[in-house]
């Protein structure tokens, strides 16, 4: 992490003749919203900016301020790769590893710029001529604030660019409620409604914004195809290419599914499995000191954060990936179990 050097970042944001923001494949709540974010801010000092994203983001975050600005890659790959090639800023928002971009890594591998990584997931590549990383951080729209309260003469003072940092936040800490958040992410949290949004409003747009099949498709989940195996401390849910479409299942959907199984007392460690074409995805929660960054990473080609992992599997068989899980759960039984007595 490389907190003191904000002036250096100052400097280049001040020489940058134009300057792209881009983050990682399948964007959520913090990758939207810093992203955003910090687009708003480099337009308002009046700088040339865009901002590309591989795929579309769940409808839930379409209420965001000049979100339709947003080029996305998928959709749209003339005009990102133009964005990319012009720009001599690259900011890499919201992830750790050049492939979580997916389908744009090749528009980026060799593109020459001064790259910008601001981040929080673990073990980041360290090509980036600048970083601005923490781990402990409870999101990237923290590292965003503080960047932008730092470069802001008088601190953010913005409604539009509260609300991002604010749904990043709201969205990457379980509204506020994992362990990564700290009295400084409440002390920013503060700063932001001081601006005068509307945490009722933000909360309302992101979560009550349920279609009823995704509300159905929740209660499939959870009565006919959540596991429990309290031997292990464990729950799974999965679910099929079919199930998924006979609820119509849009972007986003699936999204919050792997916690609910928390709320069974005693659960520490939730996983999700989900397919899709020639991929099963694979969402990992733990709670305390198991880390799914680690297993994910040793067994499921995926990585992200102690607590909350993603993973895949290019089998196409998902009973296969499902049982490959569960033989692995008597390895790390002592690790879910101890986390407990770690947890404040
Ligand atoms: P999710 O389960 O919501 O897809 O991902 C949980 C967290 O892990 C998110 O912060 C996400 O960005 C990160 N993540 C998901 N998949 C991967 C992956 O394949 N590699 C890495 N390094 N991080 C991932
Ligand atoms: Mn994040």
């Amino acid at each position: 992490m490389q907190k003191d050097h904000l002036q250096l970042l100052k400097q280049q944001i001040e020489a940058a003749k134009h300057i792209t923001i881009i983050s990682h494949y399948n964007p959520d709540g913090d990758a939207v919203g810093s992203s955003l974010a910090l687009y708003l801010y480099l337009k308002s000092i009046q700088k040339s900016v865009a901002v590309i994203l591989p795929n579309d983001f769940p409808p839930y975050f379409n209420w965001l301020s000049h979100s339709e600005e947003i080029i996305l890659f998928n959709s749209k790959q003339p005009e990102a790769i133009a964005a990319i090639e012009k720009c001599d800023t690259l900011f890499l928002l919201d992830f750790n590893k050049l492939h979580r971009v997916e389908t744009m890594y090749s528009a980026i591998q060799n593109k020459e710029a001064f790259k910008v990584m601001i981040d929080h997931h673990q073990e980041p590549d360290t090509f980036p001529e600048f970083m601005y990383h923490d781990v402990k951080a409870s999101s990237t729209c923290e590292l965003v604030f503080e960047i932008i309260n730092e470069l802001t003469p008088g601190g953010l003072k913005n409604k539009d660019i509260a609300a991002c940092i604010y749904t990043g936040i709201m969205t990457d800490t379980g509204n506020f409620k994992f362990n990564s958040v700290t009295p400084h992410t409440h002390r920013i949290l503060a700063q932001l409604l001081e601006t005068g949004i509307s945490p009722h409003t933000i909360n309302s747009n992101v979560h009550d914004s349920f279609s009823e099949n995704r509300l159905k498709l929740l209660g499939f989940s959870i009565s006919e195809k959540l596991t429990v195996l309290p031997n292990f401390a464990t729950a799974y849910i999965w679910l099929t290419k079919k199930e998924l479409l006979s609820y119509q299942v849009q972007k986003g959907d699936t999204e919050g599914i792997v916690n609910y199984p928390f709320s069974i007392k005693g659960i520490l460690f939730c996983a999700l499995f989900t397919e899709a074409d020639g991929i099963i995805k694979m969402s990992f929660r733990s709670k305390g000191v198991f880390d799914v960054n680690q297993f994910s990473k040793q067994h499921f080609n995926g990585g992200g954060h102690i607590n909350a992992a993603g993973g895949k599997d290019f089998s196409t068989n998902i009973l296969q990936v499902v049982e490959r899980f569960v033989n692995l759960l008597p390895e790390y039984k002592n690790n879910i179990i101890n986390s407990n007595s770690k947890l404040t």
